[in-house]
C-alpha cells in the first residue's frame, strides 16, 4: 500500500484492502455454503391473469448462512458472477428446482412449470443447452415444466451467440423467458427472431402504476409490442390492488409480486 503522506491515500488504500479482503472472504464463504448445504431455494408464485391461478413458480435462491441468517442474493450474486462461483450455484439451484418440480408433479399439483435464472455468465458460456439437458435427463421431468430466465442485458450483449443457444434450448423444449424486459435495449429486428415464449416487464415501471405517465406508457407498449409478436408479458413486483387491476385492463397475462405472494420455502407454499 501506497503510504502517502496525505491520509486520504491512506485511508483509502485501506477501505480498498478492507473490500478486497471482505470479497475473499466472501468468495470462500460461497464455496463453502455449496459444499455445506447452506444454499436453500425459494419460489414465488406466477399468477395467470386471466384464468386467475398458479400457473407456475419462480425458483430464487437464498444463503441460509450460519452466523448472518438468511442472505439475499442481492449480497452475493454480483460478487458470485465476477468470480465465476455463480455457474456452480446456478447448477445447483437448477437441479434443486427441478427435482422440486417432479416431486409436485408427483403428488398431483397443477403447477404448469417452474422457472429459473441463469446469470449472464453461464449463458455466454453456450454449454448451456447441455447442462439443462442432462438435468432434465437426471431428474426426468418434462423439458415443458422448466422454463429459463434470461435477462435482456445477457442476450443483447452478444446477440448471434445468444440466439443460437436459445435455439438449441428451445429445441429440447424448454420454455423460454427474458427477464428484467425494459432495462436493456433489444432491437426490435432481434426481438422477433428470438425463440422465446415470454418477456418479464422490469419491475421499475410496475412501480409507478396507475398514476406515472411514463411508466403507464411503457407498461402499454411492451404489451402491445409482445402481443403482437404472439409472446406472452409478466407484470414483475406487483404490490397493490390497483396495480393488479391496471394491469388485467391493460391486458397483461401474468403477474408476480408481493401482492399476489412472496418468496417462501417449499414448506410454506400454498399449492392446489
Ligand atoms: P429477479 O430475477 O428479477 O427476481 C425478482 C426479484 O424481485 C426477487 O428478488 C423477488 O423476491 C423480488 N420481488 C418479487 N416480487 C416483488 C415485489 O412485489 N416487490 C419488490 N420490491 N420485489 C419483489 P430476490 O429473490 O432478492 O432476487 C434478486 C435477484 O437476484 C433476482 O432478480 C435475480 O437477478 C437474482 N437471482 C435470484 N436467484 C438467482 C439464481 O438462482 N441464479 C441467478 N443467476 N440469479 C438469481
Ligand atoms: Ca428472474
Ligand atoms: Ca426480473
Ligand atoms: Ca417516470
Amino acid at each position: 500500500a501506497k503510504s502517502s503522506g496525505r491520509g486520504g491515500f491512506a485511508f483509502y488504500d485501506q477501505e480498498q484492502t478492507e473490500y478486497a479482503r471482505q470479497r475473499v472472504e466472501l468468495i470462500a464463504g460461497m464455496r463453502h455454503a455449496i459444499e455445506n448445504g447452506e444454499l436453500r431455494v425459494h419460489y414465488q408464485p406466477l399468477h395467470c391473469l386471466v384464468g386467475s391461478r398458479m400457473i407456475g413458480v419462480e425458483a430464487l435462491v437464498r444463503w441460509q448462512h450460519p452466523q448472518r441468517g438468511l442472505v439475499p442474493p442481492g449480497e452475493f450474486i454480483p460478487v458470485a458472477e465476477d468470480s465465476g462461483m455463480i455457474s456452480a450455484i446456478d447448477a445447483w439451484v437448477l437441479e434443486h428446482a427441478c427435482r422440486q418440480m417432479v416431486t409436485w408433479r408427483a403428488a398431483g399439483h397443477s403447477l404448469e412449470f417452474v422457472a429459473v435464472n441463469v446469470s449472464s455468465r453461464l449463458f455466454s458460456r453456450g454449454e448451456l443447452d447441455q447442462r439443462v439437458s442432462q438435468v432434465l435427463q437426471a431428474t426426468g421431468l418434462p423439458a415443458a415444466c422448466l422454463e429459463l430466465e434470461v435477462t435482456e442485458s445477457a442476450v443483447m450483449d452478444d446477440p448471434d451467440q445468444a440466439q443460437a443457444l436459445l435455439e438449441r434450448l428451445r429445441a429440447l423444449g424448454v420454455r423460454l423467458a427474458i427477464d428484467d424486459f425494459g432495462t436493456g435495449y433489444s432491437s426490435l429486428a432481434r426481438l422477433k427472431r428470438l425463440p422465446v415464449h415470454k418477456l418479464k416487464l422490469d419491475q421499475s415501471f410496475v412501480a409507478g402504476l396507475p398514476h406515472d405517465k411514463d411508466d403507464l406508457a411503457i407498461t402499454r407498449a411492451v404489451i402491445a409490442l409482445a402481443h403482437s409478436m404472439d409472446l406472452k408479458v409478466l407484470a414483475e413486483g406487483v404490490e397493490r390492488a390497483e396495480q393488479l387491476e391496471h394491469l388485467r385492463r391493460l391486458g397483461c397475462d401474468y403477474v408476480q409480486g408481493y401482492f399476489i405472494g412472496r418468496p417462501v420455502s417449499h414448506e410454506e407454499l400454498k399449492l392446489s
